[in-house]
């Protein structure tokens, strides 16, 4: 692994096994390897940046893109109508750990409450 590249380019890559839920050109999704909730993908762009801000400035129509492969991961995952939360982890407090933006999309489950 080259000294910068990220986990999750070498799972985009194939280096690294995942379970994969859905890819196109710009984007890939795949199962959260510790689940959080029933349904727990991450939505990663290809391209990487380090954080959801670095995506917005650096690439709107990525980030449009991830957005549009949250809610399709959500429609494959049979969330869609139930509902779905998606977050972006950044930095420390956020307990962001690996440093090219993901999208988490959780489900299938009632979530309850942020803080409680
Ligand atoms: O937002 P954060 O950076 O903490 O999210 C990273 C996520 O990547 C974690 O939820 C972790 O479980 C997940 N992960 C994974 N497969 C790996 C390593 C980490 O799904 N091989």
């Amino acid at each position: 692994m080259s000294e910068d590249e990220t986990l999750f380019e070498r799972i985009i890559a194939g280096e690294i096994p995942a379970d994969v839920v859905y890819q196109d050109d710009t984007t890939f999704a795949f199962r959260d390897i510790r689940p959080q909730a029933k349904v727990h993908v991450l939505v990663v762009p290809k391209k990487r940046y380090r954080n959801l801000g670095e995506l917005a400035a650096g690439d709107p129509q990525l980030l449009a893109d991830v957005a549009l492969t949250a809610r399709k991961v959500a429609e494959l995952e049979g969330v869609l109508e139930s509902g779905y939360r998606v977050v972006f982890n950044t930095d420390s407090d956020a307990g962001q750990t690996v440093f090219h933006v993901h999208a988490h999309v959780l489900g299938g489950e009632p979530l309850g409450l942020f803080g409680a």
